[in-house]
């Protein structure tokens, strides 16, 4: 089962499905997964099976590697569309994410002022005041909501904390005040354990898109699995199921897009 570990701490480019030409910001160390979640569809795999030694890269570190891999792009005429910060983990958990939005944003007004700052979270970090400051500093604030459904998150994301309470998560989300996208995973399928992992009924829809509503992002994104998966029984939902999801919450005049 081929899992993808993202090199530390610059990656790519590469071209993204949902964001384009993607330089990818990767605040997680390089030689394995580290992440709050432990995601069953994960591209990175599972956390237990790719523990890292390595310790964070240091804000140095990524201020020096993304500038020299900036200047390198823009001597070839390369124009990145989008700074993403991704890889192997929750990009917020590393200690220095609000010293590293700062310095992303000043090396993207230096030397390429088109590209947009993306940051893709799973909104595990949003009570430390200074990554909520920082997240609302960059243009994408991308952050994971796949189901209101605690039951569903304890099956399907799988986070870490026993405290993890996604009424809390809400509430911060809304805290936001408009400039947050919402990332939903919709799929079928069952894990490894032969449990049902479809989120794509009405049970699972009609509250995540109350909760959409009382969010009021600037948008939302949903999507269907792309690539192999560490449990391996889990099927993609159908470009009509992530379709006729897309046109509700479009008629909530929340603008969103499918990806399939
Ligand atoms: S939140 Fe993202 S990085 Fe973390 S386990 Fe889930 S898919 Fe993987």
């Amino acid at each position: 089962m081929s899992t993808i570990i993202y090199p530390s701490p610059i990656f790519g480019p590469v071209h993204s499905r949902r964001l384009g030409l993607s330089l990818g910001i990767n605040l997680l160390p390089g030689d394995g997964k580290a992440c709050t979640f432990d995601c069953i569809y994960c591209e990175c795999g599972f956390n237990a099976d790719h523990r890292t030694q390595s310790p964070f890269p240091t804000r140095e570190l990524v201020a020096k590697k993304l500038e020299a891999q900036l200047k390198k792009m823009h001597e070839a005429g390369e124009h990145p569309n989008v700074l993403t910060f991704a890889g192997n983990g929750e990009p917020t958990s590393n200690p220095h994410f609000p010293e590293i939005i700062d310095d992303t944003i000043c090396l993207r007004n230096q030397y390429c002022p088109d590209a947009k700052v993306s940051v893709l979270s799973n909104a595990t970090f949003l009570k430390q005041k200074a990554v909520h400051e920082a997240l609302m500093k960059v243009d994408n604030n991308i952050q994971k909501l796949d189901t209101v459904d605690s039951e569903y998150i304890k099956k399907v994301d799988r986070p870490l904390s026993p405290n993890y309470n996604v009424e809390r998560i809400i509430d911060q989300l809304k805290s936001f005040n408009g400039h947050v996208i919402i990332q939903t995973m919709f799929m079928k399928g069952c894990n490894n354990a032969g449990e049902s992992v479809d989120n794509t009924s009405e049970y699972y829809i009609a509250p995540w898109l109350e909760a959409v509503k009382e969010i009021a992002p600037s948008e939302v994104m949903v999507y269907t699995i792309d690539r192999e998966t560490p449990d391996t029984h889990l099927q993609k939902a159908t470009r009509e199921e992530l379709d006729t999801i897309r046109d509700r919450v479009i008629a909530a005049r929340i603008p969103c897009t499918a990806s399939y």
